[in-house]
């Protein structure tokens, strides 16, 4: 095994591949260190079967790897027979996206460890010089002259001595979820008859189950999902309230999302009509669905104010117009038990007159992807910094794609040119290199 490398990337999620792919195809050798047994992150091993869209409801926004891959993972689902981008969520197979990924990854020339965990890291100064990763042979030293953190939740950053922005007193943490996926569905009740399982459809089941006494033990009626497969479903479901960087209390959310997916199973047969009458709990996903934990202290905060001003930055290296997508903390699950409730609910939250229209979007500047205090580290995916409405916004899987492509991008810039701190890049090379890439600013 190789111990020195140009540039690191920790975490192989949609940001982590975007990053190693881009750094690779612009030159650097790059080693991308990846703890499950295979790439996608939340889309694969969390079992998220839909992308966010890609598009401004007008013209597509996120191009570049993450529109490759997600004409790469359409191509198989039979509904999309072209390769233009749809507007709205688009549902995929996690385990096609697996082997859509290998095959970029591999064609890009990304050297890739799996089953391998990043545990530690030696700074000198302002410069990350090593990680440590744990695997099958042992604890590992690896060096790179160029770092990338998307472990979703800055493991690598924290190693390094990085800030976190600090929660608010009253701030209270998104929940996750555990997906999963139903097989022996009835396809046709489950489009035609069900219309879905989304709350935001009265006739929707999880308001039958939500009525129903012998489900009390399910406390929120978040329950989406997608058709991933012939007669096959992924769910986003549930929400478990959990601190993804504590060991032990993620094992205790794993408990409880294994045991409230088969809940959820054994509520679907009873209350889901024929759609789900013969379902079968096909798998749970083998990672815990995070949706909110550390965020880096950046050499910009990405704001609310800057959301709704739609402003555009010099240093732009990508665009946002995703929702202000804030899930339910638990004070408000009694609230969300009927529909009338929810609407309610829905009614009250301030994101409304927030949120993108058609067409509108902002940029998202390259400095929230800069540690304040590292030079040669860079982060992407769902640890930039930004404050925690925009981050209910900027958390998703284009966004994740975009913000990744843009760090590899810049990492193989400061290789090649020998720069050793990300604050001496020349943005608007950076910028270029992107667009040629396929990139929207
Ligand atoms: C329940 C749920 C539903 C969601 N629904 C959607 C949706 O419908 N559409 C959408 O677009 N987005 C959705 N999101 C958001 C989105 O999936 C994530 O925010 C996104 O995947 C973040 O990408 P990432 O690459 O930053 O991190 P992740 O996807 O979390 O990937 C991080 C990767 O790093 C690896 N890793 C972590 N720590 C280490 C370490 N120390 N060493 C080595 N490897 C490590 C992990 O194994 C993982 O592969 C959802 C999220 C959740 C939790």
């Amino acid at each position: 095994m190789k111990q020195s490398y140009d540039l690191i990337v920790a975490g192989g999620g949609p940001a982590g591949v975007a990053a190693a792919v881009a750094a690779a195809r612009g030159g650097a050798d790059t080693l991308l260190i990846e703890h499950t047994g295979c790439l996608g992150g939340m889309g694969t091993s969390g079992l998220v079967g839909a992308w966010c869209p890609f598009t401004d409801g007008k013209r597509l926004l996120h191009g570049g790897i993450g529109a490759e891959v997600v004409r790469r993972t359409t191509r198989q689902l039979a509904c999309l027979e072209s390769t233009e981008i749809p507007h709205g969520h688009i549902p995929f197979d996690p385990e096609y996206l697996k082997l859509v990924l290998d095959e970029l990854v591999r064609s890009a020339g990304v050297q890739v460890l799996f089953h391998t965990v990043v545990a530690g890291a030696e700074t000198e100064g302002r410069k990350l010089r090593r990680v440590t990763a744990a695997n099958k042979s042992g604890i590992h030293k690896f060096e790179a002259r160029c770092y990338i953190d998307c472990t979703g939740d800055g493991d690598l950053a924290g190693f390094a001595g990085a800030e976190f922005i600090e929660p608010q007193p009253d701030e209270e943490t998104m929940p996750g979820s555990l997906c999963f996926v139903l097989s022996n569905i009835d396809s046709y009740s489950y489009t035609h008859v069900t219309r879905g399982t989304f709350g935001g459809n009265p006739a929707s089941p999880i308001w039958t189950i939500m009525a129903d006494p012998r489900y009390a033990d399910i406390e929120s009626m978040h329950l989406t999902s997608n058709l991933v497969g012939p007669a096959t479903a992924a769910f986003n479901a549930g929400h478990l309230y959990f601190d993804a960087t504590d060991p032990e209390s993620v094992t205790q959310a794993m408990f409880q999302g294994r045991k409230l997916a088969n809940r959820l199973t054994e509520a679907l047969h009873d209350c889901g009509g024929a759609a789900f009458a013969a379902a079968h709990l096909a798998q749970t996903a083998s990672l815990a669905g995070v949706r909110e934990s550390r965020r880096i202290r950046g050499r910009y905060e990405l704001t609310l104010a800057d959301y709704r001003a739609r402003r555009d930055f010099p240093d732009s290296i990508g665009r946002n117009c995703y929702y202000v997508d804030v899930h339910q903390g638990k004070h408000k699950q009694k609230q969300c038990r009927t529909y009338e409730g929810w609407q309610a609910y829905m009614r009250e939250m301030p994101n409304a007159d927030w949120n993108c229209g058609p067409g509108e979007s902002h940029g998202i500047p390259f400095r929230i992807l800069q540690p304040e205090k590292l030079d040669n580290l860079l982060v992407a995916g769902r640890c930039v910094c930004c404050d925690k409405a925009v981050f209910g916004s900027l958390r998703v899987m284009p966004n994740a794609f975009t913000t990744g492509e843009a760090a590899g991008t810049a990492a193989a810039l400061m290789i090649r040119d020998n720069i050793d701190d990300s604050g001496k890049l020349n943005i608007e090379e950076l910028r270029t290199e992107l667009i040629q890439n396929g990139a929207i600013l």
